[in-house]
Order: C-alpha cells, then sequence, then structure tokens
C-alpha cells in the first residue's frame, strides 16, 4: 500500500474540465521549475495573484523567502529542486476547497512518478491533502498536528515531510511570525538531511497475519507459556468500550511475539484458562496500545489482573509528541511505516458514538476482523520495538 495508488488517481484531462479553475486565470496550470539536483521537491498550495499574473512560481516574497533560506543551507533552489503547485492555476476564491485538490492530483502525481525526488517537502495544507488526501481520511485534525513529520512512502520511495507554508507566517507581507519561520527553517533543515537516507525497506508492507481457530488456539497458547516469549503484544477486539456494560463481551484476542506475524483468534469460554495464565505469568512482559482498555477488560472479563505489563505504544507516542491526534495506533503505523489507515471497514463496525453503547461488531465479517485485530497486535509489538531504541 501507498500513499497513492495508481488506480485512484484521475490521470485523463477530466480534471481540468470539472474543475474550471483555468477559467479565472491569465496563466493556466503553472508548471514545475527546477533542475532538482539535489532531490527536493516542494510541493506549494497554489499561485498567488501575483505568480499568476506573471505566470511564473518564482516570484512573490513567499518564493522569495524559500529561496533565501535554501541558499543559506547551501541549496540553490532552481539547481538543487523543484517546485511545484498542488493546485495549479489561481482562483478567485482564497479558500482552496478539497475537491480542486482532488482534481489537480493527477497533476502531482505525474510529476512526482516523473522526477523521483528523494524528498517531499509538502508547504501548508492543501499540499498536504494533495498527497493523503485520497489514503487518510480519519481524524486529519489541523495542518499543526501534521507539521515536522517524516512519513516514508514506498511507491513514491521518498519520504513526505509535512511543513508550514510561507503564507502561514507571513502577514500581509510584512509582519511575519518568527517562532513559526524559525521551525519552519528547522524542518527543512532536517528534510534535507533526512532526503540523504533511503525510506525503510519495509516501508508500507503489511506484517503477516495467521488466523487460529478450534483446537489450534489452545496449542498456540500453550506454546506461549512453554516458550515463554520475552515480549507480548496482545489486543481485544470488543462490542463496547467499557467492560461493565451489561453485554459487553470480548469477540477477539490477538497476539504478537515479534515484528513479523500477529496472531489472531475468536475469544469464548474455551481458550479463558489458557489465556489467564499467559496473562498472569510475569516474565512474559506485555505490550499494548493504551493498555488501560486491554487492562481493564483482562480484570473484569477474565477476573484476572494482566501482570508483567512492559510497554504502551499511545503512551509512548503522547511522551514523544503531545499534540492531538498523535497517539493513536494506526497514525502511528502511518508515520512511522508508511501504512495507510488499514481500519477503514473495520471502523463502521467498532464505532460506537457513546460509552453505553454497543457496536456493531457482530456484522463484521470473522475473518476481517481477526485479520484486523492481528494486523493490531502485530504493529503494537513493531511500533514499541522501535519507540524503545528512541527511549533507551
Ligand atoms: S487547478 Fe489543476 S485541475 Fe484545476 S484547472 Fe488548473 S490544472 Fe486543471
Amino acid at each position: 500500500m501507498s500513499l497513492f495508488d495508481d488506480g485512484q488517481i484521475d490521470v485523463g484531462g477530466a480534471g481540468c474540465y470539472m474543475c474550471r479553475r483555468w477559467r479565472q486565470c491569465k496563466n493556466p496550470k503553472i508548471k514545475p521549475i527546477g533542475n532538482m539536483k539535489k532531490g527536493l521537491l516542494f510541493l506549494l498550495e497554489a499561485p498567488s495573484q501575483g505568480q499568476d499574473a506573471k505566470g511564473r512560481i518564482d516570484t512573490g516574497t513567499a518564493y522569495d523567502l524559500l529561496k533565501k533560506t535554501l541558499a543559506e543551507l547551501d541549496i540553490d533552489i532552481l539547481e538543487d529542486c523543484r517546485i511545484m503547485f498542488s493546485v495549479c492555476c489561481y482562483g478567485r476564491s482564497k479558500e482552496i476547497t478539497e475537491n480542486y485538490i482532488d482534481l489537480c492530483r493527477s497533476n502531482v502525481w505525474t510529476e512526482i512518478k516523473k522526477v523521483q525526488p528523494k524528498a517531499v517537502f509538502v508547504l501548508g495544507k492543501s499540499a498536504l491533502l494533495s498527497i493523503i488526501g485520497r489514503t487518510w481520511k480519519r481524524d486529519r485534525g489541523e495542518f499543526s498536528s501534521w507539521e515536522g513529520l517524516s512519513i516514508p512512502d514506498k511507491n513514491l520511495n521518498t519520504w513526505i515531510l509535512p511543513i508550514y507554508s510561507p503564507r502561514d507566517f507571513l502577514k500581509d507581507d510584512q509582519y511575519k511570525d518568527i517562532s513559526k519561520e524559525a521551525e519552519w527553517v528547522r524542518q527543512i533543515r532536517k528534510g534535507i538531511l533526512l532526503s540523504k537516507k533511503k525510506i525503510p525497506a519495509d516501508t508500507g508492507l503489511l506484517p503477516n497475519t495467521e488466523i487460529l481457530h478450534g483446537p489450534n488456539r489452545l496449542s498456540y497458547l500453550k506454546s506461549l507459556l512453554s516458550n515463554k516469549p520475552k515480549y507480548l503484544a496482545f489486543d481485544y477486539e470488543t462490542n463496547c468500550l467499557k467492560p461493565q456494560l451489561k453485554g459487553a463481551k470480548i469477540y477477539t484476542v490477538s497476539f504478537a511475539t515479534n515484528s513479523e506475524t500477529g496472531v489472531a483468534m475468536p475469544f469464548d469460554d474455551e481458550i479463558i484458562p489458557l489465556v489467564r495464565k499467559v496473562f498472569t505469568d510475569r516474565s512474559i512482559k506485555k505490550i499494548a496500545s493504551n493498555m488501560k482498555f486491554e487492562d481493564a477488560w483482562t480484570n473484569v472479563i477474565l477476573g484476572v489482573p494482566v501482570r508483567g505489563w512492559w510497554h504502551d505504544t499511545m503512551l509512548c507516542a503522547h511522551i514523544e509528541d503531545n499534540r492531538s491526534l498523535y497517539s493513536g495506533l494506526k497514525k502511528q503505523v502511518f508515520i512511522h511505516f508508511g501504512v495507510p489507515d488499514y481500519s477503514e471497514a473495520a471502523d463502521r463496525y467498532l464505532h460506537s458514538d457513546s460509552l453505553k453503547k454497543l457496536n456493531k461488531i457482530h456484522e463484521m465479517n470473522e475473518t476481517d476482523l481477526l485479520q484486523y485485530n492481528a494486523l493490531d497486535s502485530v504493529f503494537e509489538y513493531k511500533l514499541a520495538m522501535k519507540q524503545r531504541k528512541v527511549f533507551t
């Protein structure tokens, strides 16, 4: 999976026909510029009126500031970089709607595929939506919750680097938000360094999953007890958020003892005695994302405490960066491993509007649910190992 999938992109001329922004401007579809000798692509939002009047990207205060900043970092903007817009025509309305971004995405896609940058700096919200709009639909939040992240993309074989647009801190071409500008420069410097590194080989790859039924579940749980893995990530899928709710039930449970494979199984009375033993074995260090959830359900439904808690990926992510919409497992998987949201199909069954309501998990295809559950555990394990390297 990739941030971009070929099939999702409008590659014909229908985009311009539907968009019609070209009819509002003097110089439609302003072309990318730059020789990109250092493999840096800067994706800007949309042309300003001044850029439209001249029909060029390389004009205006925002461009001049980018040029000067890069020069101070020993980068020649036209020799070393490629500069383009995510919406290539000036429009009378200041608002750049998602519709325009969607319709113009094929131009961005075609250019990135052609020039194969080592890093794509996405400057501002429209540019960000141009890159992630089709593959990341949940909890996008404000642009500030993405600023400064480094997301590897397998298909494009590059880093995606959201940074502020100069327009975010230049006001009326006069007042500057100095702290935002300093952060902007810092992120450009960081991105230039990152562009010299290849994206990780496992970017965008889904780990293996194994689904167990009947007696195979018991054999697996016994093997956990005899082999005593050093670390064990586990995850429940349940029909509500609170185990105390009437009718609360665990549907599936999953485990991972390494970063390669997640194992999931339906949860019922037959496996409870062995699951209890696994969770109360202190020598097996436990990993979860939002461990208070697994802890509470184990206490209430299995009647035992979890012993040997070792790592919570959500808590750790929150310590790393306390911005909102950062610490959830799916966002972390996206940021660290370049895997787009794998929970889109499951969300409508697992989401519940209220703490007091049951969700629709019983309507979900069981194999899909188990696959999803297995992925959660293996990604929790993989993420925990990565976080521990940073924090210890
Ligand atoms: S903004 Fe993009 S999609 Fe719209 S008319 Fe211009 S080039 Fe075409």
